[in-house]
């Protein structure tokens, strides 16, 4: 039934399903709200393993299902999305091996067929033919079939080879995909993934976990001043201030062109913030000198935003606060950090 649309489902399953949703909402004490009702159809039709997991996760835990909580399990698991392909496009040079490997098993296959038909041939030929011809027929198929075995055997041991160069290089590439070439930290990508198993981890174990985004003062114009180069220098020192800032257990990432990311599993708000501070002010304070000429450069600052993991929320939705902190920071006049709990009420909302 996992991902049959409700609509097509049979009526006399949904109800059953719809039976289970609400006692579960009831033994929950979950309002019987139509997001919370969607939450939890949705639930005891196991179509999403992540939502069962986090539903799971949170039910032996004892956690209380309040509103803030539905609210994320709604938006996170239930409304509708943008879809995008989870696969993306094969590798060209893998399509073409799946492509040469088809037309060999059309090839063997057809082969086959003819070697079939003659040897059919000889032996309906055997009752009337000179058993003469007909060894010699057979010798003849017999040879043709070993040196077609022997090509296929060929053909396939090589791609066999490519197979495995393949696999090298997607290792290779994979090694390449998790960290940005720039910097040296892990990027986007694996930060994503990071951040998803720590989620899951912190409502396991019911621990804090929090984030922090970083974002380079003025950079446009510090571009502008020294150049590009000098630019990806000090994007480089902001990297190793920030990963020598954070421990083992934690993830510093680059999350897009100038902007930095961190998350620290098992850090409050407080404890994050001060991480953050720390690291704010290392970079402050460190002395930016020009390689080329060993000159003295202005110093440069940063602003940082930083929010704390909500039950059940999405990543992305604990990081539009750190996005939201960070901006405020810079409003406020840049190098500082400003937390979830400082934000201002968002322009026009209620
Ligand atoms: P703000 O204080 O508001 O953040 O000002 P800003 O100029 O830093 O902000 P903005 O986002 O407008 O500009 C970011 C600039 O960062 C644009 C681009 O020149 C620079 N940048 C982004 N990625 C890189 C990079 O990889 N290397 C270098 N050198 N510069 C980069
Ligand atoms: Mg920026
Ligand atoms: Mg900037």
């Amino acid at each position: 039934m996992a991902g049959q649309p409700i609509g097509e489902m049979d009526v006399e399953y949904a109800t059953t399903i719809a039976d289970r949703a609400i006692r579960l909402m009831s033994q929950q004490s979950v309002p019987a709200t139509p997001s919370n009702f969607a939450v939890w159809f949705e639930y005891s039709l196991g179509s999403s393993l992540a939502l069962r997991k986090t539903i799971d996760i949170l039910i032996a835990g004892k956690r209380k299902f309040d509103a803030a909580t539905n609210h994320e399990l709604y938006i996170t698991y239930v409304a509708p999305q943008s879809a995008a392909d989870p696969l993306g496009d094969l590798p060209e040079q893998l399509s073409g091996l799946i492509a040469t490997a088809q037309q060999f098993l059309n090839t063997a296959v057809s082969d086959n067929q003819t070697h079939i038909k003659a040897l059919g041939e000889v032996s309906s030929e055997a009752a009337t033919s000179d058993p003469r011809t007909i060894i010699s027929k057979l010798v003849d198929e017999l040879s043709k079939a070993t040196a077609r075995a022997a090509t296929l055997e060929a053909n396939f041991a090589a791609t066999s080879e490519e197979l495995d160069s393949i696999r090298d290089s997607l290792k290779a590439a994979e090694q390449r995909s998790n960290t940005d070439a720039l910097t040296g930290l892990a990027n986007r990508h694996s930060m994503d993934e990071f951040l998803r198993l720590a989620q899951i981890a912190a409502m396991e174990k019911d621990e804090a976990l929090s984030v922090f985004l970083i974002d380079i003062d003025h950079f446009k114009k510090f571009n502008d001043d020294y150049g590009h180069q000098v630019g990806d220098q000090v994007l480089r020192l902001v990297a190793k201030v920030l990963q020598e800032g954070v421990r083992e257990v934690d993830l510093a990432a680059r999350y897009g062109g100038e902007e930095l990311i961190a998350v620290l599993p098992g850090a409050d708000l407080e404890a994050c913030t001060s991480v953050a501070e720390r690291i704010r002010r290392r970079i402050a304070e460190a002395k930016l000198t020009r390689r080329a000429t060993g000159k003295e450069i202005g110093s440069i600052t940063v602003s940082i935003g930083v929010s704390q993991f909500r039950l059940a929320e999405s990543a992305e939705a604990m990081i539009e606060r750190c996005d939201r902190g960070l901006y405020q920071a810079k409003r406020l006049g840049r190098n500082r950090t400003v937390t979830e709990t400082e934000l201002e009420p968002e322009a026009g909302a209620a």
